[in-house]
């Protein structure tokens, strides 16, 4: 009996594995982004997961419908497989972000509602010029100078019913560190106020920042682990913030080593020659790629 009541609590207490695999649209994809998104096809299929295929095309100045549909054709032909998606639709959508600012904007208002964040007038060169460089440069990649602070304190009125119109920041707390374990990583560390500063959730562009929608996403979509490249460890402590602001539960992450090329290069979107692309027109299959990411693998 008390066995009996175990099981059962163990499993009702057991929480569904959900991964997601998260192309930007805005080149096409390469060997870097295909060797992550293998990985994570393989993470949740070991655990009999769902994968969620969202595309990340919130910025409509850099994403272009031609790489949305190219991204999810390469990832077909590469033998991925997802449960839900822009294409094959499911409980938690839309899966494209374009479409998804409803959430996007509510997420926002709470955010302003609790006062974490505020409408910052600088410029980028008034950032550049005040701000100090990222003191730890190991973890590169998605950096941008440490927000000094200028607009934290200035009066606004707000009258605003949106964000349209101003570069909204997330307020940090100085000092603040934001520890979590990478499951392939290991424990990190970061220091809020010296790693990054105040960072924009919603761009003057009225533009929902990657950030914030990738924390609305991965708590809407109710994703568990979270896959990706290392170049994303300092936005994952970023993220772990919002998630706190918004009271959101926190995903595992599972951080890829990035891929370089042989001169130890970090593989970027220029380099075009190993576009999923190329490589099959020059005659590369499909399952030499997946023998290669299962003998090197993340
Ligand atoms: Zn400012």
């Amino acid at each position: 009996m008390e066995e009996l009541k175990e099981k059962l609590t163990s499993s009702s207490a057991r929480v569904e594995y959900r991964g997601r695999i998260a192309p930007s649209p805005t080149g096409y994809l390469h060997l870097g982004h295909a060797r992550t998104f293998w990985t994570a096809y393989e993470r949740a299929r070991a655990r009999g997961g769902t994968l969620v295929l969202r595309m990340e095309d919130s910025d409509p100045r850099r994403s272009r419908a031609e790489f949305a549909s190219a991204a999810i054709e390469d990832l077909r032909w590469l033998g991925i497989e997802w449960r839900e998606g822009p294409d094959v639709g499911g409980a938690f959508g839309p899966y494209a972000q374009s479409r998804r600012r409803t959430f996007y904007a509510e997420a926002w208002e709470r955010l302003r509602a609790l006062g974490l964040v505020y409408p910052c007038a600088c410029t980028r060169r008034d950032i550049a010029l005040a701000g100090q460089a990222p003191h730890d440069e190991q973890h590169g990649g998605d950096d941008e100078p440490v927000y000094p602070g200028t607009c934290r304190t200035r009066a606004y009125v707000s009258s605003a019913s949106g964000p349209r119109g101003a570069n909204w920041r997330f307020r940090v707390n100085d000092g603040e560190e934001v520890v979590f374990e990478d499951l392939k990583q290991g424990r990190q560390t970061f220091v809020a106020g010296r790693d990054f500063g105040d960072f924009v959730v919603w761009s003057r562009e009225d533009v929902t920042a990657y950030q914030l929608a990738v924390v609305v996403d991965d708590a809407l979509m109710k994703i568990t682990e979270v896959v990706r490249g290392a170049d994303l460890l300092k936005s994952t402590a970023r993220q772990i913030l919002l998630q706190r602001a918004l009271s959101y539960p926190a995903p595992e992450y599972f951080h890829c080593p990035l891929v370089t090329d042989e001169r130890g290069r970090r593989l970027a979107k220029r380099h075009d020659a190993l576009s999923l692309r190329s490589l099959r027109a020059s005659g590369v299959g499909a399952e030499e790629l997946r023998a290669r990411f299962r003998a090197d693998e993340c």
